[in-house]
């Protein structure tokens, strides 16, 4: 008898997975440069050189050492390395001790829904957010409340306010946002932090505040990422290199505590906890090593500025609606019709493949995906015309 929560997740039709697939059957039909893929979040420049270069030097070194198991929170070095980055970046007053390696954001969040929720429990997450923060709430036995957006699509904290009841012990911030590129704006940040230290002396226990922000340095107009630390105690970072060093498939994050969370010490030996049930051991050794020696380094983002400026006035000329993507590397566009899923199909005849926005809890967008080359985006614009044409924009 096998898990049906898992054989659900496994058979369900993942939006993008299904786009994506759609995608690459398309391209070997007709060919790759037809089809516009906009469907998926992969990075399309490489990681920085000194990566490689760390890489080269380290495979010099003790084979035995380089790919031993690690401690399980990760190398000492490499959370004392990333605490000083917390805290020459931001103020954050980190603490290596506080901070545990992750294979990537997913692993982080999940860890932490199984580290702060017991059964019946619930995690808040603000719409539009990443489809996986569900699963993750839910294998862990709680359950995800979703809050709807707000103008600009900052969240609805009065929204918020009607869902908070004692079963909530997270709430989950993702900035730059997947899939607007919206990022959450201090007065946001400030109003959310008093109502969750409301709803903390109310309900009497902590609530703690996930800050999913894998995408914090992909920012383009140097508009200002508020840190949380600076304005919620009971706040753990969850970070991933994947985007910023475009290290997708390596898998190393991490997740840092507060240092000034109520409960730190049995947050982290939960968050130990969590990780050891679900199997993790510990984060790819070899790529601990090089992160370590890039911390202060980022993938060329260059490209993602150019691709958003084209991909977003071309779309305004033609008529359409879209979200001014501060940061992240998607295009949030308003369907012109209230189907998004309809509006998808329609682009899709037209070699554009949107994901609709249904697959990160709000209906009527769909999310483009502009980590793709420069002139693809440039070939893409005649067949978005047409699109728009067909309605009468
Ligand atoms: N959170 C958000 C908002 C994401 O967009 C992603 C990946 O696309 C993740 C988490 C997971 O990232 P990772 O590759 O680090 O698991």
């Amino acid at each position: 008898m096998v898990s049906e929560k898992s054989l659900a997740w496994g058979r369900s039709d993942n939006v993008i997975r299904v786009l994506t697939a759609y995608g690459l059957a398309r391209k070997a039909e007709i060919g790759a440069d037809k089809v516009f893929d906009f469907s998926i979040g992969n990075p399309s420049v490489p990681a920085p050189p000194a990566v490689d270069a760390a890489f080269a030097r380290l495979l010099q070194g003790d084979s035995v050492e380089l790919h031993a198991y690690t401690a399980a929170p990760g190398l000492m070095s490499f959370r004392k390395a990333i605490a000083a980055d917390l805290n020459r970046r931001y103020d954050a007053g980190a603490e290596a001790d506080l901070v545990y390696v992750t294979c990537g954001a997913s692993a982080g969040l999940s860890i932490c829904a199984h580290a702060l929720m017991n059964p019946g429990d619930k995690a808040v997450a603000f719409a539009p957010f990443f489809p996986e923060y569900q699963v993750f709430a839910e294998r862990a036995g709680g359950e995800l409340i979703s809050v709807p957006p707000a103008a600009g699509l900052q969240p609805d904290l009065d929204a918020l306010v009607q869902r908070l009841d004692e079963k909530v012990t997270m709430v989950i911030i993702n900035t730059p946002n997947n899939p607007s590129g919206v990022i959450l704006s201090a007065e946001s940040l400030s109003r959310l932090s008093n109502i969750l230290r409301g709803a903390e002396e109310k309900y009497g226990h902590p609530i703690y505040l996930i800050s999913d922000e894998p995408y914090r340095e992909l920012v383009y107009d140097g508009t200002p990422v508020p840190c949380p630390l600076h304005f919620y105690d009971d706040t753990i970072l969850c970070y991933s290199f994947s985007k910023s060093l475009s290290l997708p498939g390596e898998r190393v994050g991490y997740l840092a505590v507060g240092s000034r969370a109520a409960d730190k010490g049995d947050v982290f030996a939960a968050i130990c906890g969590a990780a050891r049930s679900l199997g993790y051991v510990n984060a790819p050794s070899l790529m601990q090593r090089v992160i370590e020696s890039c911390l202060d380094q980022t993938a060329d983002i260059s490209v993602y500025k150019e691709n958003r400026d084209l991909l977003y006035n071309g779309l305004k000329e033609l008529g359409f609606d879209c979200v001014y993507p501060d940061g992240a590397f998607y295009l949030f566009v308003k369907s012109p019709e209230p189907d998004a899923m309809a509006f998808s199909e329609r682009a899709k005849k037209h070699e554009l493949l949107l994901v609709p926005s249904d697959a990160f809890g709000v209906g009527g967008y769909v999310r483009l995906a502009y980590c793709v080359s420069t002139d693809m985006i440039r070939r893409s614009l005649p067949a978005f015309a047409a699109l728009a044409k067909e309605y009468g924009l």
